[in-house]
């Protein structure tokens, strides 16, 4: 395939896409009806799922399942001093230059993948737009709080979750006593905020977006081994959720490249149809951060082991992931187009989202064979509520099973159950109390008691 088309089919992938996800509810743009907030998006009845699924599973992971993380919540308005000391007040920028004819505004370092509005075909520098010299553009929102409204009553949305865990180490380390030991880890899941100059690619660039962040303390001595240690675990978190190792490039981000706490960082990218980009940065902030806190507050934000009797300001490295970057990738990874024979013998395209079980936001669909049928109906709807508590499941008898299979595909769910005629007895006892589970991939149906259900589909979605 020649690099055009190449370009063109993914360009034509990532509309399906942008569509699918509007149409199936997974994703719209905020405040759509009024035009759309630029930079912003809201998760419908199918995306919030899947985000909590994968939330939740990134928490399990790294928090509940491990004896050297903790968890954190912290607030989304930060103190303005916090966020000089760590320098972001000053330094959190981006480089901007404006177009003088058309008055766009562009990042410096993205022009030429920018497009012209005026030309869209061209980027500004193929159109030879008129361009400013690049000036300095802080990210971070900056808001008053209370009834003043002086510059003492500056506080910003937190432009990542980072500073908060390192605001509030010291108290982590005093109230969680025995459990943290160097090295050891805090974990925070929450919003953060920049001003991006061109939100863009769908939910790729956002102004307000989710981080899953881990900052984890160690000793300068095993910073950069930890930096690597945390690049194969999240390489093998991704994989788990269903994006695979061949899709997952990393870049070794060069010296001058890297944020300017950061003394390594290596960059987790994925192959997005629209190129290959950053899902998670995994930076080894030396003692940066908490060195900057210790001389903002006139006090040493320092650990005590006890048992050595010594105190040092630990090193950190930080494996921070992009939740809705996450999100994108899983919905790219899983979606397909797949010709198959229908039941009259008939070709037809079926949409289908992959997602790996764990993470698909519905888990089972279940089917009366027939609507008008009120044993069918009522024995559907007990089978719903056999496995409600256990998973998210869904009830849907409109229209013939094999159209009910197709809304299921699109949605990603990976199972589904028809109660029929011989669910309920009507064709003598034999299979009486069975159901036909389908599995979405595959498409291979089997016959199973609603009995074993439960058992029969906990492991595979776990
Ligand atoms: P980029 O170079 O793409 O602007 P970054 O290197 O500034 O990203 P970090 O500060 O390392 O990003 O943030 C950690 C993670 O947070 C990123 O890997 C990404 O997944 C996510 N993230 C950062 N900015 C955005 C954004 N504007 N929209 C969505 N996710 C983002």
């Amino acid at each position: 395939m020649s690099e055009d088309t190449k370009a063109a089919k993914d360009a034509e992938k990532m509309e399906k896409i942008v569509s699918l996800c509007k149409r199936r509810g997974f994703i719209f743009q905020s405040a759509e009806i009024y035009g759309g907030l630029n930079g912003c998006w809201d998760y419908g009845p199918l995306g919030v799922e899947l985000k909590r699924n994968l939330k939740d599973y990134w928490w399990r992971k790294n928090v509940r399942e491990r004896d050297d993380v903790v968890g954190l919540d912290g607030s989304i308005l930060t103190h303005q001093e916090a966020l000089k000391s760590s320098g972001h007040v000053g330094g959190f920028s981006d480089p901007m230059v404006d177009c003088r004819t058309c008055k766009s505004r562009f990042r410096a370092d993205q022009v030429c993948e920018s497009k012209c509005p005026e030309k869209p075909s061209k980027n500004p520098e193929e159109n030879g737009c008129d361009l400013t010299e690049p000036r300095d553009f802080n990210l971070m929102f900056e808001t008053k709080m209370g009834a003043s409204s002086d510059d003492g009553s500056i506080a910003y949305l937190r432009p990542e979750t980072a500073q908060s865990i390192f605001v509030q180490f010291k108290n982590v380390c005093d109230q969680t006593g025995e459990r943290v030991k160097m090295p050891f880890g805090i974990a925070q899941i929450g919003k953060a905020f920049r001003n991006e100059i061109n939100p863009r690619n769908f939910t790729f660039r956002s102004r307000e977006f989710e981080q899953m962040e881990i900052e984890y303390f160690c000793r300068a001595e095993d910073g950069l081994e930890l930096t690597d240690y945390w690049l194969e675990e999240r390489l093998k978190f991704y994989e788990s959720i269903g994006i695979p190792r061949e899709k997952l490039h990393v870049l070794d981000v060069p010296d001058g490249e890297r944020g300017h706490y950061s003394s390594k960082t290596y960059d987790i990218e994925y192959e997005f149809p629209f190129g290959i980009q950053e899902l998670e940065g995994v930076a080894y902030r030396t003692d940066y951060d908490l060195k900057a806190h210790s001389e903002g507050v006139g006090k040493p934000q320092e650990y005590v082991d006890q048992a050595a009797g010594e105190k040092f300001i630990p090193h950190v490295v930080e494996p921070s992931a992009g939740c809705d970057r996450t999100i994108l990738a899983l919905i790219c990874e899983a979606y397909e187009e797949e010709v198959i024979t229908n039941d009259k013998g008939k070709q037809e395209t079926r949409v289908v989202m992959r997602f790996d079980p764990k993470m698909a936001p519905i888990k089972c669909a279940i089917f009366p064979l027939l609507k008008n049928k009120p044993e069918l109906v009522a024995k559907s709807k007990e089978v719903l509520d056999l496995l409600r508590p256990f998973m998210n499941v869904t009830y849907d008898e409109t229209g013939a099973v094999g159209r009910r299979y197709r809304r299921g595909d699109e949605a990603g769910t990976p199972f589904s159950v028809t109660v029929d005629f011989d669910t309920i007895g009507e064709n003598g006892p034999e299979n009486e109390g069975t159901v036909t589970l389908r599995e979405r991939d595959s498409m291979e149906q089997i016959r199973i008691p609603i009995t074993d259900l439960v058992a029969h589909l906990l492991p595979l979605i776990q």
